[in-house]
Formats: structure tokens, sequence, C-alpha cells
């Protein structure tokens, strides 16, 4: 009986934080044009190849979370 040795491979993960400038939070959102070119990695605030509609879905909820703003939403 043999056994083959599959001793499982350790997955290529690293740290891989956003690399926005100032911005310590974790890169989740990577972007790489081609196979060639090392896979660029941002939070999801910072991904700058997001949608239009995904731009503007983020941009009102930062709005809305903007401490000390305190919106006035009329409700009728
Ligand atoms: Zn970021």
């Amino acid at each position: 009986m043999s056994d083959i040795d599959r001793s499982p491979r350790a997955p290529d993960l690293y740290v891989h934080y956003c690399e926005h400038q100032g911005c310590d939070n974790w890169g989740s959102w990577g972007n790489s044009p081609s196979p060639a070119v090392p896979t660029r990695w941002w939070c999801w605030e910072h991904f700058p190849h997001k949608t239009y509609e995904q731009e503007q879905a983020l941009r009102r909820k930062l709005e809305a979370a903007v401490p000390g703003e305190a919106l006035t939403v009329a409700l009728d």
C-alpha cells in the first residue's frame, strides 16, 4: 500500500493591504490589467475600478456616515 505524498501545499496567501497612502484597511479588491502585471490591491473605498453605480452607492453611504453632520431628512 503506497502512500502518495500529498502534503497540502499552502495557497499563495500573502498580506495585501489597501495600497492607498495612509489607508490601512485590508485590500480585498484586486485588479491587474494583464497576467504580466502584478495585482494591485485596494479596500472597497479606494478601489479605482468600481462601476459608476457602485461609486455612487459608496458615496451615498460615506456621506450618510459622516459624524457630526446630521442630515435632516424630511419624511412625509
Ligand atoms: Zn483603502
